[in-house]
């Protein structure tokens, strides 16, 4: 499971939203997208149980050309497996730092609050009776693992200091070599 951005859309804010969601097959290993974030939650709360093939798309097969391609020309987070569902009238963001440094998880609650760690969520249910039968085992604020391979170097040049950006450089030839 991976959520991606395209790296040529304007960088206003600090934070850059997600611009799509993608599943790799398990038999064919192809990217397909997923076009809504509430079907990708789904897919990714029970991946582990119901791995993705490409014929959970509709009219949809292995033989199919890919629907996008990992490669550098977006940065890619990917996302670990059976992340529960975001609770009924929660929203669930996924962020990327506008120096490609990290992604950040948080939760947008009914009341409109953003909510960025367990202990703020733990605070906003016992403030909300309303919400008392929702889980705290629901929310999960892990975050995609940003593929560094896939950042920038434009961004690494002018969006971090020296030291970050030779951080960074550091790990993408440590990654390259791994490959
Ligand atoms: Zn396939």
């Amino acid at each position: 499971m991976a959520a991606a951005r395209p790296t040529r859309t304007p960088m206003k804010s600090t934070r850059l939203p997600v611009g799509l969601y993608a599943a790799q097959c398990e038999e064919c290993f192809k990217w397909r997208l997923i076009s809504t974030q509430e079907e990708y939650e789904d897919i990714r709360s029970k991946l582990i149980e119901e791995p993705f093939t490409c014929h959970r798309k509709t009219d949809t097969s292995c033989k199919d050309p890919p629907d996008i391609e990992y490669n550098a020309t977006r940065t890619w987070g990917i996302d670990k497996p059976n992340i529960p569902k975001t609770p009924e009238g929660f929203t669930r963001h996924l962020v990327l730092r506008k120096n490609f440094s990290k992604f950040d998880a948080y939760y947008v609650t009914p009341t409109g609050k953003t909510v960025r760690s367990p202990t703020e969520m733990q605070a906003f249910i016992g403030a909300n009776p309303r919400h008392k039968d929702v889980p705290l085992t629901d929310f999960s604020f892990t975050i995609p693992r940003l593929m560094d391979e896939t950042v920038p170097e434009s961004s690494l040049k002018e969006g971090l200091d020296s030291s970050s950006a030779k951080r960074f450089k550091k790990a993408k030839d440590e990654f390259a070599h791994t490959d």
